[in-house]
């Protein structure tokens, strides 16, 4: 069956891509975007770079220490390649087809005959193989590697693709299995890669060696660095850290990881440790977006509460990883609160990073963005992660590949099944079909104009006289839903609502969502929001744009009246602001609390959806909207 992760039990089975098809949407659109423009915007920026030719120097005996790109060059290819195998199984794309075999080819030249694989280390005057487990990420590219085997493998069988990343796997397994070297990489990926690999093969000594480096970590295994070891998670073995901690996108990869072993062991211990962790972090570590690391320096959390919106660093990649961690611990535990967070994170991160056109991404995802950013020139690599506008390509070009695989596979994380029914987490115009115990059936087709409207349509498309059950999230935020059955509506809470019974072909379950905008405010220890307020309407985070408003400083000073609600506008939802003028001086400290000026009068200010900013042009932008004082004077 073909999906990304396929754990050997678990409260709920993922449904096979081939089981799930998206028909239109919101997604559907981006899934459409992503194939016919990203991927190839990837393979070309990857050829312009060199990062193609680096395979082909080292199968040439040319390469040596100049080579271009950094050490995890290689896994953007190996990304791609994983992207490109959803795709090619997911409309049968000639042109996806045609990419897998001539980047394989080009990668499998560079394989050395033990197995190793990698343009950075090992071949000419390069440094030594693993010669810099902290930094140099060889294990991390492999991890890449085989997760596009299994991809590859589990949509179109055994290729070259599936034999090169097994010869890779096994040189990884000699090298740093129980004799050999007790070692770990600095950036978690290999064990998630073995895992799933391992699974896919139905091999679990590749299962094992995930858990000997799981093991492995957190013991000082990786020399000390000035960010100290907690930055790549080698500061506390992984069952005894109580909450995500280091650089995000390493410390999710490794969790997702982490629940792949404690599924496959039946370690409960590490699996509930992993949920703990989950809990605490998501409860005071993470973004209303979703958005995950807080701190620029190592592209890592913060302390508890630490969630600057202005200088969030929420990188793309680490909405991807977060997604990856949630989806498992989904599979293994059937929790809505993992689908709530899966939800939040696609829309509000995930969404925002790629263009309209799929050929500029966001890596970097603030919250607030003081001044706008330039426009971002589409020949240009970007130095850096962050600028307010979308880039073309990264100097480190990890998150627009990520995308793409994640685009790709996206059908795959709407729905599960388990013996007795059918799990709807995500809602989307889609068909679905799935094989259940006793020779019976769940198919149906869902409409809905999700998330712009909250009426969700699930058909019943294959009748049955043996009863199953229906199961539809109800995310966390939709309080009043309702389900309308043949029996009639009842309003049904936060959780998951279910119909139990024989279905005939035809019949309709809706579930009404309510999308209308809704204020949301913080945690008052998130002390960089106190006193301010954002909007949500259904999974969608809103925001003000300076495009909206008569110029950035106008966005520095509004202030928001709760009080007088929220209307929905045509493409947004309009809030009552105060664009007040605040008093200039040479010290921005005074001795008595300002009260805002009304000079410029209420507005109807525009909030809209988060994934979208920028698009029309830089700007500046606020999730968080301070509220006004009380009594503002004008009132
Ligand atoms: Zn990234």
């Amino acid at each position: 069956m073909s999906s990304p992760v396929l754990p050997s039990h678990g409260r709920v089975r993922p449904l096979g891509l081939a089981q799930v098809r998206l028909n239109g949407g919101f997604w559907y659109e981006r899934q459409v975007v992503n194939a016919s423009a990203t991927l190839a915007h990837c393979e070309s920026w990857m050829e312009r770079l060199g990062w193609l030719a680096n395979f082909d120097r080292v199968a040439d005996g040319t390469t040596g220490p100049d080579r271009p790109g950094w050490p995890f060059s290689d896994s953007e290819v190996y990304k791609l390649l994983e992207a490109l195998a959803w795709e090619a199984a997911r409309t049968g794309d000639p042109d996806a087809e045609a990419a897998i075999k001539r980047l394989t080819a080009r990668v499998a030249r560079a394989q050395d005959p033990d197995g190793y694989l990698n343009t950075c280390f090992g071949h000419g005057d390069q440094p030594p193989r693993y010669s810099d487990l902290e930094g140099g990420h060889e294990l991390y590219n492999t991890g890449h590697l085989l997760q596009a085997a299994v991809a590859r493998l589990r949509t179109h069988g055994e290729d070259d693709l599936v034999r090169l990343a097994r010869r890779a796997a096994d040189h990884v397994c000699r090298v740093f299995g129980a004799d050999g070297l007790a070692a770990i990489c600095g950036h978690p990926e290999i064990e998630v890669g073995l895992a799933e690999f391992g699974r896919a093969l139905g091999e679990d000594r590749y299962v094992e060696q995930a858990r000997l480096f799981l093991d492995r970590r957190g013991h000082g295994t990786l020399r000390d660095i000035p960010l100290g070891r907690a930055y790549f998670q080698d500061d506390l073995p992984i069952r005894e850290a109580g909450v995500w901690r280091g650089h995000a996108v390493r410390a999710l990869y490794l969790t997702a990881a982490a629940v792949d072993v404690a599924v496959e062991r039946r370690d409960d211990e590490l699996l509930h440790a992993v949920e703990r962790q989950w809990e605490r972090s998501v409860a005071r570590r993470t973004y209303i977006t979703g958005g995950m690391g807080s701190r620029h320096q190592d592209e890592g959390f913060g302390e508890d509460w630490e969630l600057p919106p202005d200088r969030a660093y929420c990188e793309t990649c680490a909405g991807v990883a977060s997604v990856m961690v949630s989806w498992r611990l989904l599979l293994a535990t059937g929790q809505a609160r993992y689908a709530d967070l899966i939800e939040r994170t696609l829309y509000n991160v995930i969404a925002a990073s790629p263009s309209p056109d799929g050929r500029a991404f966001f890596y970097a995802n603030p919250l607030h963005q003081r001044t706008p950013g330039r426009p971002a020139d589409p020949e240009e690599v970007s130095p850096r992660a962050e600028g307010g506008t979308r880039a073309a390509w990264f100097d480190v070009s990890c998150c627009p590949t990520n995308v793409a695989r994640t685009l790709a596979s996206l059908h795959g994380y709407l729905a599960t099944s388990d013996d007795d029914g059918l799990q709807l987490h995500q809602y989307a115009p889609c068909s679905i079909s799935a094989e259940l115990p006793d020779g019976r059936r769940a198919a149906v087709e869902v409409e809905t104009g999700y998330p712009r409207t909250g009426t969700v349509r699930v058909r019943i498309t294959a009748g049955s006289t043996a009863s199953w059950t229906l199961a539809l999230r109800v995310p966390a935020w939709a309080t009043g839903a309702t389900l309308t059955d043949e029996g009639g509506t009842r309003e049904v809470a936060p959780g998951v609502a279910e119909v139990r019974r024989a279905f005939r072909a035809g019949e309709v379950v809706t579930l009404d969502l309510p999308v209308e905008p809704r204020f949301t405010w913080p945690d008052p220890r998130i002390d960089a929001v106190r006193g301010c307020v954002a909007v949500e309407r259904g999974p969608e985070v809103l925001c003000a744009e300076s495009r909206d408003l008569p110029g950035p400083a106008a966005l520095d000073a509004l202030v928001i009246d709760t009080r007088a609600g929220l209307k929905a506008g045509d493409d947004a939802a309009l809030a009552r602001a105060l664009l007040p003028a605040r008093p200039g001086g040479a010290w921005p400290y005074l001795t008595h609390q300002a009260a805002p000026r009304s000079d410029a009068g209420w507005i109807d200010l525009p909030l809209r959806p988060y994934h979208s900013w920028a698009q029309r042009g830089p700007a500046g932008m606020r999730v968080w909207l301070p509220v006004s004082t009380p009594h503002p004077e004008g009132e």
